[in-house]
């Protein structure tokens, strides 16, 4: 079967310290089990265990650390990253958010920031660091032409930052923030580095969301954050163009977030519906729920197979090969879309079930 299952995972699609941090994620979460999942997410508790094995385990470090700047291992490989993806969407949205958003958080880095702010980074994500991306505000949303966080020069080569972030994944514990900007005096784009536990940074209050319920979405405030260059990661167009690209790259996990999450949805509501017996058959020898199984399995499917090629587009991309603007938007888009009709048909079979605490389909359903 084309669908990731943990009992039969074996890692013979990834190199040997991939598989090693592939199997012991699921390890994790196994001995974790459903029953404590479901219990820290109804608590809306930060995921410390979570994070805490990923940081012995160098999880981070290893696949979010591009070659050269980590260990001999450490390289940004889209194939591994995509396979972390589903693993961790597989077990639970909000494990996978706050790997997303330290992926969002790099983006910036990584792709445009001086060498110095690069192996800042790295030592930061051996130590176990997590990174926070903060583009969005409250009042402009999706138009960032209208971002009114303000970089303010002090004359001296120095600046101060002011200004409120919203809907900012991990804006809590993030070692570092990438935040979007512009120069008060002259409008122009700029990316600098916060640290979440600076006196001047104040993360304002944990955003309610009715899904991902352990994350922590925060609004921050930068009162007067004081900024030198070698905290500024890009200006001008260059500012601009990486924080699209950041988009780009980081948003692409989405789809393999949906397709984890429905694949875990698919064999739950399967368990259930092959156990229920109702006059005197089981739900699965329904006419209608073989075909609602049948569909549900084609379109999951038809979700794998095209992320795995819009994968390939993702690590082949260069300034010639531009094969990722297309496939990119549509594994966000168009695959997360195919997810939320997996699960609404999923749920014309699991019904009242597909509402209990205690089942990974109700947060499949939060999550979706
Ligand atoms: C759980 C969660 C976590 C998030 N985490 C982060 C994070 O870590 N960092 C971060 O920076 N942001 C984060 N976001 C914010 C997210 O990126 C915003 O949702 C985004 O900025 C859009 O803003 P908005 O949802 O307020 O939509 P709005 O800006 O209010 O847009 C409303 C609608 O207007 C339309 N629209 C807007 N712009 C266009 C356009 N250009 N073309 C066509 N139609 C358009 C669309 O129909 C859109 O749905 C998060 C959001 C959520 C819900």
């Amino acid at each position: 079967m084309i669908l990731f299952n943990p009992k039969k995972y074996d890692g013979a699609d990834v190199d040997p310290k991939t598989r090693e941090i592939l199997l012991k994620t699921i390890d994790f979460f196994e001995k974790k089990g459903l029953k404590k999942i479901k219990e820290d997410d109804q608590l809306s508790v930060w995921y410390d265990d979570f994070l805490e094995f990923f940081k012995k385990e160098k999880v981070f470090a290893t696949l979010l650390t591009p070659s050269g700047y980590g260990e001999s291992d450490s390289r940004w490989d889209m194939w591994r990253i995509a396979k972390m993806n589903e693993i961790l969407g597989f077990y639970g949205l909000c494990y996978w958010y706050t790997w997303q958003v330290s992926i969002l958080g790099l983006g910036p880095i990584w792709m445009c920031a001086t060498e110095e702010m690069k192996h800042r980074a790295a030592k930061l994500l051996k130590d176990g660091g997590i990174f926070a991306f903060g583009l969005s505000e409250k009042e402009h949303g999706a138009d960032i032409y209208g971002t009114d966080m303000m970089l303010y020069p002090k004359g001296d080569g120095t600046y101060v930052a002011r200004g409120d972030k919203y809907y900012i994944g991990n804006g809590n514990e993030a070692a570092l923030v990438s935040v979007f900007a512009k120069m008060a005096d002259t409008g122009e784009y700029v990316f600098f580095a916060v640290d979440s536990k600076h006196p001047s940074y104040e993360c304002v209050k944990k955003i309610s969301t009715s899904g991902v319920r352990q994350a922590y979405v925060a609004e921050f405030a930068l009162h007067d954050y004081p900024i030198t260059e070698a905290d500024i990661l890009a200006r001008g167009q260059l500012g601009w163009d990486s924080s699209l690209n950041t988009v780009n790259v980081g948003k692409y996990q989405l789809g393999w977030a949906s397709i984890g999450i429905c694949t875990h949805a698919f064999y739950e509501a399967m368990d259930h519906a092959a156990n229920r017996n109702l006059y005197g058959k089981f739900v699965t020898d329904f006419p209608h729920v073989k075909k609602i199984f049948t569909e549900a399995y084609a379109r999951l499917a038809a979700m794998r197979l095209f992320g795995l090629r819009a994968c390939d587009y993702m690590r082949t991309a260069d300034a010639k090969d531009r094969r990722y603007l297309l496939y990119n938007p549509i594994q966000k888009m168009k695959v997360t879309m195919e997810g939320e009709k997996v699960v609404g048909l999923l749920h014309e079979v699991t019904a009242a079930r597909g509402f209990e605490q205690d089942t990974y389909f109700e947060m499949a359903i939060r999550d979706i």
